[in-house]
């Protein structure tokens, strides 16, 4: 593998994060540096899940040279500004963790301790009221984000909803495109080098036989590169996590499109709607330890709010991670690199950093134990960073109508997490950290929508008088009202999207 030829890179898999994975390495890297073959089977196929998105996949998409118009048509894609939880911290509740900041700074301090000061006082409304994406949820609006930051219509971000079976068909396209080749057929044997380890060569069932200098396992669940050749191991968080199994089922569509997916705590766990533009996702994701398949069956039915559009499909899984993301000349990416169940919608989003990742500290020699090392390290901070997010859904809860809510309720959580929360309780203050997804904007939506309200707040505030802060919100409140008047529902910009477009390209 010298430097002067390009590397040969083999991606095993074409579901979304297998073609993700090529279409990044072609579309940034140069043809001189890299040569991609993907290898996929249609007679395993693809999980074809995951619709729900968060919104750095506008980067990748605009990284990658897609335009959004023509990703939304072929993905029958709708817009989404953050997720409704159901029933979290008690049955009745509800909240929306926004892809937005809530208010603005008061004081030079973040909005939430004015507010929390100003709900003690009984002056202030739920924290949803300040915050622009959460009130467009609750009226069906959607407009892109202003583009001068002074417009009070720029503090949000948006992400996709997008039909999971069309995403990697759509970029496989993109891909051959810019010189990937794709290859039919079934992996059979994996073959290494008793060296040292790395993979040489990877033998398909009709008998082709694929070298490469790079091997990226984008298989799935299966594993078969990175858990069934290198047996790298597998670490489990079920004993945080104890989701473990899903039924998916598609619907018809009743209503509107709200911009936004919703996930309604149940029994032991909780179901998915997901509004596309032909149909509605929907899913219920359980702990088969604490309810059985039929009623966990029974109880997706039940709450469907269309006609059924095919047979419920079950799926089982284990929350985790691979213990070596990357192990020899193997980076495992997508399901094949751990799963954490889909509550924050954060599967693909963990794909794409793994691809980021690897293309930023692509191998220049023959050595790369560093990057691999860094690689490594990033990913797991990643993981545990989103693992801690999730628990939080689960442990702050006030339920106890059910031996599951009571589990998780009680059950002893990352030190890392316990820290976090003491703090905000105790302070108000959003324990940072130094990398990772999930920003203060989203903790405090959890924080605050499981009933974790800071006991005290920043005392710099007492020297100024309720009036003027309430003054304040108020002037939110306004900026916020005269935003949305200018926006559309959400199904008027889908229906607009083509003339949206041309105004973008000629503005
Ligand atoms: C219940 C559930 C809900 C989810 N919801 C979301 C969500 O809302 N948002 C989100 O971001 N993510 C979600 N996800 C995760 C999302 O589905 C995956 O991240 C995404 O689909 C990527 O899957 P993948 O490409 O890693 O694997 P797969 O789609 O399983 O693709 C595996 C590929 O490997 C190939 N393959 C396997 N073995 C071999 C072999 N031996 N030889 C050749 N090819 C082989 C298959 O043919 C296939 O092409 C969800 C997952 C589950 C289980």
């Amino acid at each position: 593998m010298g430097q002067d030829a390009p590397r040969r890179i083999v991606v095993v898999g074409g579901g979304t994060a297998g073609w993700m994975a090529a279409a990044a390495l072609v579309s940034v890297l140069p043809s001189q540096r890299v040569q991609v073959t993907l290898v996929e089977s249609e007679a395993i196929g693809i999980i074809g899940v995951g619709e729900a998105t968060l919104p750095h996949l506008r980067h990748f998409n605009e990284t990658l040279g897609i335009n959004e118009a023509d990703f939304i048509k072929a993905t029958s894609a709708t817009l989404k500004l953050g997720i409704e939880f159901v029933n979290w911290a008690r049955k009745g509740d509800s909240y929306v963790h926004p892809f937005g900041d809530f208010g603005t700074e008061i004081a030079g301090l973040p909005f939430h301790q004015a507010w929390t000061r100003m709900r003690a006082a009984g002056k202030a409304r739920d924290i949803g009221a300040y915050s622009l994406p959460v009130r467009m949820c609750a009226a069906n609006r959607f407009d892109r984000p202003a583009e001068d930051p002074a417009d009070f219509a720029s503090r949000f971000g948006y992400a996709y909803q997008f039909d999971a079976t069309r995403y990697a068909p759509f970029l496989r396209q993109h891909a051959e495109a810019r010189g990937a080749t794709r290859i039919e057929g079934i992996v059979d044997t994996v073959h290494c080098d008793p060296e040292t380890g790395d993979i040489e060569r990877l033998d398909l069932k009709d008998g082709q036989e694929i070298e490469g200098d790079f091997f990226f396992d984008c298989t799935g669940f299966r594993g078969v590169l990175i858990e069934q050749a290198l047996n790298v191991g597998y670490e489990d968080w079920s004993h945080w996590l104890p989701c473990n199994r899903a039924i998916a089922l598609p619907s018809e569509k009743s209503g509107p499109t709200p911009p936004y997916t919703r996930a309604t705590a149940h029994q032991a766990g909780w179901l998915w709607r997901i509004p596309l533009q032909h149909r509605t996702g929907n899913g219920h994701v359980y702990a088969s330890d604490f309810i059985d398949d039929e009623t966990a069956r029974q109880t997706l039915l039940d709450n469907l709010e269309g006609a059924p559009l095919a047979d419920p499909r079950p799926l089982r899984f284990t929350t985790g991670r691979r213990k070596q993301f990357w192990a020899h000349n193997c980076v495992s990416i997508g399901l094949a690199g751990g799963f954490l169940e889909p509550l924050e919608s954060t599967s693909i989003h963990l794909t794409q950093i793994a691809i980021t990742q690897f293309i930023e500290l692509f191998p220049v020699d023959n050595d790369y134990t560093l990057e691999r090392e860094s690689y490594n390290a990033h990913m797991t901070r990643e993981f545990e960073r989103v693992r801690d997010f999730l628990i939080l859904h689960y442990h702050a809860t006030e339920r106890t109508d059910s031996e599951f809510w009571n589990y998780v309720r009680t059950m002893p959580v990352p030190d890392s997490l316990t820290e976090k929360m003491a703090l905000f309780r105790q302070t108000g203050r959003v324990g940072r950290y130094q990398q990772g997804l999930f920003l203060e904007p989203s903790w405090l939506a959890v924080y605050l929508g499981q009933r974790i309200v800071p006991q005290s707040w920043d005392g710099r505030l007492d020297t100024i008088p309720e009036e003027s802060l309430g003054q304040s919100l108020t002037t939110i409140e306004s900026q916020i009202d005269q935003a949305m008047s200018r926006m559309p529902d959400h199904d008027t910009w889908l229906a607009n999207l083509a003339g949206v477009e041309a105004e973008t390209r000629h503005g």
